[in-house]
């Protein structure tokens, strides 16, 4: 595949999520759970030009992913797509001017095919999507280019499964250690919402699925979503890397490789963004 798209991760964790998805023809922004201001400062650390920013979509109406849209829409005239269910969740969403679409709704943005599955989370319809640059000339539909994007899900659906096979850059959820989550501070009440088929997915789930979904086309599996009490980095990267044979290229384990070379394992994380081209 050719690197057509670009991927920056400006916030990813339960304290606030934002991604940017840069394609040939302008960008998408997924989610905005941080201020606007916070969005910005990220951007600019890591040359991420908003202003390109043409749609944005939103996964679920929860406030790690939604906290910042509505300020963000008082300086933005593009579509705001997201669920019917996503759109009526929240109070502070209510009067936000939402292009509604389907879970499984296919969209052409900024130069790239978007398409749209179901989560599995405890809210009302959420979703999340695979990115393609597509050459359409010719007979049929060839992939230059895939990126996948799936957190908060408490399992990986048939349909995620199915939109994430294959993708260049891998964006999928390891939101917890199953120890740590256990042992650890959460109320009992948390961590069984956060264990359950509505929650979140563990570093074992993603590890889980991942064969099914890498190919040679993978280049990069990016974890997202990583819970600052249940989990580290070094744990999800280490995690992921066991079940395809990566081995760590650094003495803290944040990243892995495979010994052939083509595919890397690394973390977004809550406090620093993350490019990936
Ligand atoms: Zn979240
Ligand atoms: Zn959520």
């Amino acid at each position: 595949m050719n690197p057509l798209m670009h991927l920056y991760i400006l916030a990813s964790g339960s304290k606030g999520n934002a991604a940017v998805v840069e394609g040939p023809q302008g960008s998408v922004l997924v989610d905005c759970g941080v201020s606007r201001k916070r969005l910005h400062e990220r951007a600019d650390e890591v040359g991420c030009d908003l202003q390109k920013v043409v749609a944005i979509l939103v996964t679920h109406e929860h406030g790690d992913h939604t906290a910042g849209l509505s300020v963000i829409c008082n300086h933005f005239d593009g579509p705001l797509y997201a669920t019917v269910g996503t759109a009526t969740g929240r109070k502070h969403l209510a009067n936000l001017p939402f292009t509604l679409i389907d879970h499984d709704a296919t969209l052409e943005v900024a130069g790239m095919h978007v398409q749209a599955f179901p989560t599995s989370h405890d809210v009302n319809d959420p979703m999340c999507f695979r990115f393609e640059v597509r050459d359409e000339c010719g007979d049929g539909k060839r992939v230059l280019d895939a990126i996948g994007w799936a957190t908060d899900t408490g399992y990986v659906t048939d349909e995620a499964q199915a939109a994430l096979r294959g993708c260049r850059i891998l964006g999928i959820e390891a939101n917890h250690d199953v120890r740590m989550l256990a042992t650890g501070p959460y109320p009992a009440y948390l961590k069984a919402r956060v264990a359950g088929s509505a929650g979140h997915l563990s570093n074992d789930q993603a590890a889980q699925v991942l064969p099914q979904l890498i190919t040679q086309d993978t280049e990069v599996v990016v974890a997202l979503h990583l819970s600052q009490e249940n989990n580290r980095p070094s744990i999800a990267v280490r995690t992921l890397a066991q079940v395809i044979g990566a081995q760590a290229t650094n003495a803290t384990f944040t990243e892995a490789r495979t010994p052939d070379g083509t595919l890397t394992i690394c973390a977004g994380a809550q406090d620093r963004p993350l490019v990936l081209w």
